[in-house]
């Protein structure tokens, strides 16, 4: 039995991949701090005798028993509103966690995929964004605690693949949603469920004309799953190519839980992206991997999900 370690392993992204893990008969070691991840993520895996929890903040030590085949480092505060509260602990957990997680793949022999971010591009001046750019990032902007601590995160990363022969991945997350998102996590796509499900305002910030491109969670655990399994050491995107204006987002939303709710224009977010949209060639070249779920299915299942959350 292979086993994998995942920090941030009881948040949204994490509790997914723990699942996936132990669906596949890997021994999982789940770390967390709980500052944004839940038990109730992972409650249901406590039954699985192959599955281990820690409840430990990484950016201080990692100690994990026995041996470790890979090693996947998800923890981070990763919505705007949370890192915005957390700016310290943001940027210790991408700079110091990260350190902690490398050095434990370095003397364990581990596979190491870091979870990076379409952050890492800023408020992008290409589009689509591909792996080769740059960025276009405000290092002392509010969002820089959280874009630069992965930047940073990657650049360690990068070292410890050249400097220690680790094996190394780093994928860059776009934007994701599906069940287990945090009712209140701040991000788009839950304010709106949240909003349009109890008939409150939905609070498009700016114009709505900024674009985002959603991805299902299972596609991205599919992608992150391929990923790690490679041997690939360059970044790789992941992501949902298709792209959509937050107006219309919203739009969609309040026709699929057939609200009464308006739609409100609030003031933009300091730094917020104009445009985010993935080119996914490297995906789908590497690892042969594409998304399959469509935005109006994906939408409908996180539908379900909101509704269980708030009892409506
Ligand atoms: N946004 C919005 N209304 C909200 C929350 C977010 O219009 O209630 C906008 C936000 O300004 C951004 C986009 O939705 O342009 C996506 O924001 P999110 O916080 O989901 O994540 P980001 O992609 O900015 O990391």
């Amino acid at each position: 039995m292979a086993t994998v370690v995942i920090t941030g392993g009881a948040g949204f992204l994490g509790s997914h991949l723990c699942e996936r893990f132990l669906k596949e008969d890997f021994e999982v070691w789940c770390l967390d701090n709980l500052c944004t991840g839940r038990i109730s993520n992972i409650e249901h895996l406590c039954t699985y005798e192959n599955f281990h929890f820690i409840k430990e903040n990484v950016y201080n030590h990692i100690l994990v028993p026995g041996e470790v085949d890979y090693i996947l480092h998800f923890a981070s505060p990763a919505s705007p509103i949370d890192y915005l509260q957390m700016p310290i602990q943001t940027l210790k957990v991408g700079a110091l966690g990260t350190h902690n997680a490398l050095g434990l793949a370095k003397a364990k022999g581990a596979r190491f995929l870091l979870a990076s971010t379409s952050e890492v591009y800023g408020d992008p001046l290409i589009h689509p964004q591909t792996e080769e750019y740059w960025g276009n990032v405000n290092p002392i902007g509010p969002r820089g605690v959280y874009d630069e601590a992965k930047r940073f995160a990657e650049a360690i990363t990068m070292a410890y693949h050249r400097a220690h022969g680790v094996s190394t991945g780093i994928v860059r997350i776009f934007n994701t949603y599906g069940p287990r998102m945090r009712i209140k996590d701040g991000r788009a796509l839950p304010n709106f469920f949240r909003q349009a499900l109890k008939g409150e305002d939905i609070t498009v910030y700016g114009d709505g004309s900024q674009t985002r491109s959603f991805c299902f969670v299972s596609d991205l655990v599919e992608g992150i799953y391929r990923l790690l399994m490679s041997d690939e050491n360059l970044p790789v995107n992941i992501g949902n190519p298709e792209e959509i204006s937050l107006k219309d987002v919203a739009e969609e939303i309040r026709e699929l839980t057939g609200t009464k709710s308006k739609i409100i224009y609030e003031s933009l977010p300091v730094d917020d992206p104009k445009v985010r949209k993935p080119d996914t060639t490297r995906a789908r070249e590497i690892l042969g991997w594409s998304p399959k779920v469509p935005r109006a299915e994906g939408l409908k299942k996180t539908l379900e999900y909101f509704k269980k959350e708030l009892g409506v």
